[in-house]
């Protein structure tokens, strides 16, 4: 003999049904069979909702009831031939009508008991199960229906019935030993009770009807038919990257699946593992997929972690007082108090000082708890030796579970410390003595990044997913865009980083997709998107919550600059080349610093400095590991070293600076750069990052750029001043040369003293040569004493700024 169980999903519609009956067909030559269904997907809801309804004296249950119907009538003329069909839609008929007049009267009492209840939400399966009967003779001729209500006793606890499971099992037996139909459908979830009444086994209940019946007659295997590919690591349609275990425990089963696994109803599990019957779950929709085996002996995995699972709606409720330590049987009296309110308690822990006991249980039961302790307590509230309890709601609980668990230390700290990271607040633990579990209680609006951190640090070989918004996609943004497309094979292979961009936006188009956009079409997806709004963009960074949020800014904006705090204090990383923020006055710049120490969410801004050169990363690395800088010299303007190297007789300094903007080596305000302000800003980071405090305004900044150029409002007119004031540039060059000179674009900070000018300088200084675009840093420290530390390579241009945006990132990825 063997048991069959086919889900809601499994037999929603005619065309399921018939994957279904496939499924059966097969497995009946081999075997004989009992097949145990479920409503078709979603009657259950809607008879609930219906019984509501009526009871509130809403004539709109009638619409439901006539939904139900047209499913049903519509499954019979797919599935059962034209001759056979009159009989069965009577049939369902009779069953609707029957529903209608007691739904008619809930509607007319205004009334619903929890006896009605159960007669009512059973019509589910009661109408399933005779179509799916039918259906199967057309393959299996002597296919038989029988009503479960006379197989299955129950007592009368409605809405979820503790089963009578030695009257049961003499039922069952007498019946399938005196009748030989090769396959018995038979509904699942409803019972009856010893006296008579309709009762329901609670909610997902038809796997349990399965697992009565196949304790009850020894079967070789009790089979769940669903529509995933067994037990899964963690819950599928929240971690996409789950998969299906492939044989596990009967305790671990049970572990999961109590703590939120929807793919067996906890009870399940019980009656098949005394008789050591293996449950096996398969997918009706890839019946070839192995599924998951549960059994006494699943095979040793090197993984002490099996699954991840939760459960949401979740309420603490905190008893805290000196009243409580040592007074015998508070904890009695709180649970003997649940116990008579009918409440389920999914999760307690209790200070070792014995001052607080913490529960959780499910919100819909909050209120009525709260009442009855304060109630018990009254005596030691009013005397103040108790607080009244504390409530708090939208809760969840989150539970790592594995048989070997207890032979293996630091997984509860490996657990603590990958929420930690990603700021996922704990509010309490719990581990079950078997050491089979270990549980935390988290908010709800955590608990998708919670399971997903979890499942990539416990399942995923130690990939890291990160998760981009890039604002900015100008001439850098793009190359960025470009360098992430190219490489996210390559990282995701031999660096176990899983770059997904979730997010772009520029000033006018803003564009979203929570599973990371594809990346060769980037453009077209952003020009389709929405309208930009940088306050809305923060807002959908922060309610998509993903683990490792990252914030690229890649834009040259104050205000975008000024949202950093926004971001960081999420929890959510930031990365960025624009250098308004670090440049800022130092307050803000140390608050950041402060905000990503304390919210554990790294700020990065590697590309400030010499564009793609590890200058920052290595001053980091230094002043880290006790080495003080004394002085600095750098040229960290690419484009004024552009422009000095390329200004010759032959050319004007108007064309020079020209080109260079074409080229993208200069701000898009190119007076940003002549004027030293981009050089003071840089040079004004490395100070910081040194360790000094310094503002913007303390550092001398004698301009060569005549006044009136400087005093322009905009590009256009600055070019045109550029011009006007040929002569004067002109003058600068010849004197150079005539110095056997060159004309360089010099930063320096000494002796708590920083300046920034054109200088002139001779064949012998390390920066006479410096060709191109390039920067250079000389770093004088404790440790380079004679010889600066010197850095030295492109410091300007798209490609190389974007690659040291990327750098960021990975730098990110790495941690
Ligand atoms: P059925 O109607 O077949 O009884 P259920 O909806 O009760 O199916 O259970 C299957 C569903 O359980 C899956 O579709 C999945 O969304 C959910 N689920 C939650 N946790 C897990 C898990 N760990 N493994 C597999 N499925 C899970
Ligand atoms: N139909 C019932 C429910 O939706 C029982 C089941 O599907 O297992 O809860
Ligand atoms: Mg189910």
């Amino acid at each position: 003999m063997n048991v069959l169980k086919f889900g809601g999903t499994s037999v929603a519609n005619a065309e399921n049904i018939k994957l279904t009956a496939n499924i059966i067909a097969k497995k009946a030559k081999e075997d004989r069979l009992v097949v145990v269904v479920s409503a078709l997907s979603g009657v259950t809801d809607l008879l609930l909702s219906a019984s509501k309804k009526a009871s509130d004296k809403d004539a709109a249950y009638k619409e439901i009831v006539a939904e139900i119907e047209k499913k049903h009538l519509f499954a019979i003329k797919e599935l059962i031939p034209v001759n056979d069909q009159s009989a069965m839609l009577s049939h369902v008929k009779r069953i609707i009508n029957h529903l209608e007049t007691l739904l008619d009267g809930c509607f007319l009492l205004g009334e619903l008991s929890d006896r009605t209840s159960d007669t009512i939400i059973g019509f589910g399966e009661l109408l399933s199960s005779c179509i799916i009967a039918e259906t199967l003779k057309q393959q299996i001729p002597d296919a038989a229906y029988k009503d479960s209500r006379e197989l299955i006793k129950t007592n009368n606890q409605f809405g979820k019935a503790i089963v009578n499971f030695a009257e049961s099992n003499l039922l069952i037996h007498n019946y399938f030993d005196t009748h030989d139909s090769s396959v018995t459908v038979i509904p699942g979830f409803i019972a009856s009770s010893s006296d008579g009444h309709n009762t329901t086994l609670g909610r997902g209940g038809s796997d349990y009807t399965a697992a009565i019946v196949a304790a009850a007659l020894h079967s070789k295997q009790l089979e769940i038919w669903t529509d995933v590919n067994g037990m899964y690591t963690a819950n599928p349609r929240i971690v996409k990257q789950a998969h299906p275990i492939e044989t596990i425990s009967y305790q671990e089963a049970m572990e999961l699946s109590h703590f939120g696994a929807k793919v067996l109803y906890p009870p399940t599990i019980q009656p098949v593992l005394n008789k050591n019957i293996p449950i096996l779950i398969k997918n009706t929709f890839e019946p070839e997929a192995e599924g998951t085996l549960i059994s006494a002996t699943a095979k040793e995995s090197e993984n002490p972690v099996k699954g991840i699972s939760h459960i949401d709606n979740i309420t603490l409720i905190t008893l805290e007082g000196s009243g409580i330590i040592g007074v015998s049987g508070s904890s009695k009296r709180l649970f003997g108090t649940l116990s008579n309110e009918n409440i389920n308690v999914i999760f307690i822990t209790q200070a070792s000082s014995e001052h607080t006991i913490c529960i959780g249980i499910q919100n819909s039961d909050a209120e009525k708890a709260k009442i009855a302790i304060d109630k018990a307590f009254e005596v030691e509230i009013s005397q103040s030796k108790i607080n009244p309890c504390t409530v708090e709601k939208n809760l969840c609980i989150v539970a790592l579970v594995g048989e070997s668990m207890k032979n293996h230390q630091g997984l509860s700290g490996k657990m603590f410390s990958t929420l930690g990271k990603n700021n996922v607040n704990i509010r309490a633990i719990a581990q079950g003595a078997s050491e089979r579990n270990i549980s935390v209680v988290i908010n709800e609006r955590d608990v998708k990044k919670a399971l997903n951190t979890l499942h990539e640090r416990f399942f995923e070989d130690n990939t890291k997913q990160l998760n981009l918004f890039v604002m900015g996609v100008g001439n850098v943004g793009e190359k960025f865009m470009d360098q992430i497309h190219q490489q996210k094979k390559f990282l995701k292979e031999n660096r176990k980083i899983n770059l997904r961009v979730i997010a772009i936006s520029n000033s006018r188009k803003m564009h979203f997709d929570e599973d990371g956009m594809p990346l060769k079409d980037w453009k077209e997806s952003l020009e389709n998107g929405e309208t930009a709004d940088k306050q809305t963009f923060i807002s959908r960074v922060k309610a998509l919550n993903l683990r490792n949020s990252i914030f690229v800014d890649i834009t040259a904006n104050e205000e975008v600059s000024k949202t950093y705090d926004q971001y960081l204090e999420e929890n959510i990383a930031v990365v960025t080349c624009n250098k308004i923020a670090c440049a800022s006055a130092y307050e803000n710049y140390s608050h950041l610093k402060n905000l990503s120490r304390k919210f554990n969410a790294p700020f990065l801004f590697e590309t400030n400095v010499g564009a793609g050169l590890p200058i920052i990363d290595t001053l980091k690395h230094m002043i880290a590991s006790g080495d003080k800088v004394h002085k600095i010299q750098a040229v960290l303007s690419g484009s004024l070293n552009f422009i000095f190297n390329n200004f010759k007789e032959n050319n004007n300094f108007h064309d020079v600076v020209k080109e260079a903007g074409v080229q993208g080596f200069t701000e898009p305000d190119p007076k940003i750069d002549l004027s030293g302000v981009d050089v003071a800003r840089k040079i004004l980071i490395l100070i910081r990052e040194s360790g000094y405090e310094m503002e913007i305004e303390d550092i001398d900044n004698e301009s060569f750029l005549p006044k009136e150029c400087l005093d322009t409002q905009s590009v256009p007119d600055f070019f045109t001043s550029l011009i006007k004031h040929e002569s004067h540039f002109n003058a600068l060059y010849k004197n150079a040369v005539a110095k056997n000179s060159r004309l360089k674009y010099v930063a320096k900070f000494e002796n708590g003293k920083a300046s920034v000018g054109l200088q002139l300088i001779e064949p012998s200084h390390p920066f006479y040569n410096l060709e191109g675009k390039d920067n250079i840093v000389l770093f004088y420290t404790d440790r380079y004493v004679d010889q600066p530390l010197l850095i030295k390579g492109a410091g300007a241009g798209a490609a190389v700024t974007a690659s040291g945006i990327f750098a960021d990132v990975i730098r990110i990825g790495n941690v």
